[in-house]
């Protein structure tokens, strides 16, 4: 391994104290240049997670694209006061779930995702009966489903308490929630991403809180690349970081690079370009040095930044690729059509000296490839 310099040296040792500051973290990031920054990243990863790089055999489920939010970062929606008047729109029936776990099956997953629009005609029982028709059908599987903000969504609408639609989803077959909707916590710039039903950041940090409480894990998220400055980036991890340590229950870091195409933010003019790879990799770097001691698993999301760019990524602090993320379709409705196979995967993995790995939801391994 080359040597470091005595300024990433510093760095290096005050990012693997676990609390770096906001102005540290603006410090760091304007006095190391990305590829420093790079190594020193890389260099916390390997003490932190070691050189194996995981993926788990995800397959994604979307039961409902109607939106009540309408986010102007969101290509995926259908209106939710446009229903019955067009054909774009859709609800996943029980004998639909029904066949998308057969496809899934077919692709060996051993995850299954569940997410979808903040629908207001889906009563609890609805989820419940996903869920329990999941775990029936692929008993062997881990069910990851709902973002923050749909969780609090549904108990809005349905009249439960968030500590009851938790518990429900728990009785009928969730392992673990997934993380989305975190968008950037700062509100100024979550205002012009997203629309007043969906919580604000503070609220997402809090009910964080309280679903981890109440002992259901998942993953954290940013996304990045829109509206945002470099210091709403920075704080956003920070406010993570900070989370995660007065109540556990983050299993990983996910940045999601921002895709415009047939957003409304692109219609609008406000996005003109997708973020550059730079940005991607100082996004994973910054996220191993400001939060690798709280959330051990910093991933790297193939499908928003492109293989290549992801497996760059896996040199500036990442230790995992996500998944296979069979059947997505909200990056899909931004046309990015990427898919993988776990062959793919692993070859990505290997080309880069580090050791690829399946792992299940909470992060295990299951088996190395
Ligand atoms: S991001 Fe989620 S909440 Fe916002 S419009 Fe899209 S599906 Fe709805």
């Amino acid at each position: 391994m080359l040597s470091i310099s005595s300024k990433e040296e510093y760095w290096l040792e005050r990012a693997a104290e676990g609390n770096l500051t906001l102005n540290e973290s603006k410090s760091l990031s304007e006095e190391l240049s990305l590829f420093s920054m790079g190594r020193i990243a890389n260099r916390l990863t390997s003490v932190q997670a070691g050189n194996v790089v995981t993926y788990a055999v995800s397959y994604n489920i979307n039961y409902s694209n109607y939106c009540a939010a309408s986010c102007p970062i969101c290509a995926f929606y259908v209106p939710i006061k446009l229903k019955g008047r067009t054909d774009r729109g859709y609800e996943l029936t029980i004998d639909s779930i029904r066949s998308e776990l057969e496809k899934a099956r077919n692709e060996h997953a051993t995850e299954i995702h569940i997410v979808g629009g903040f629908n207001p005609d889906l009563p609890m029982e609805y989820y419940e009966d996903v869920f329990r028709t999941v775990k029936e059908k692929l008993p062997d599987v881990t069910l990851k489903a709902l973002t923050i903000p749909e969780i609090d969504f549904i108990a809005r609408v349905t009249g439960n308490s968030i500590r009851e639609v938790v518990e429900r989803m728990k009785a009928s077959g969730v392992d673990a929630h997934t993380g989305g909707g975190a968008e950037i916590f700062n509100e100024k710039v979550r205002k012009q991403i997203t629309t007043k039903e969906k919580i604000s950041g503070e609220k997402w940090l809090e009910d964080a809180k309280l679903i981890h409480s109440l002992g259901l894990p998942g993953n954290s998220t940013i996304t990045y690349g829109h509206v945002e400055g470099w210091d709403d980036i920075l704080d956003h991890m920070i406010r993570l970081r900070n989370n995660q340590i007065e109540q556990p229950g983050f299993l990983s870091f996910i940045p999601l690079k921002f895709s415009l195409e047939n957003t409304p933010l692109e219609k609008m003019g406000k996005v003109r370009r997708p973020s550059d790879g730079a940005k991607d990799l100082k996004v994973i770097a910054m996220a191993r040095l400001i939060m690798g001691s709280a959330i051990r698993n910093i991933s790297v999301y193939w499908v928003g930044m492109g293989k290549l760019i992801a497996q760059e990524a896996l040199n500036y602090g990442g230790n995992d690729l996500v998944g296979t993320a069979f059947s997505e379709k909200i990056y899909k409705a931004t046309n990015r059509q990427e898919i993988t196979t776990t062959e793919e995967l692993s070859y990505l993995v290997r080309e880069i000296g580090r050791i690829p790995a399946e792992r299940d939801t909470f992060y295990n391994i299951i088996g190395y490839t």
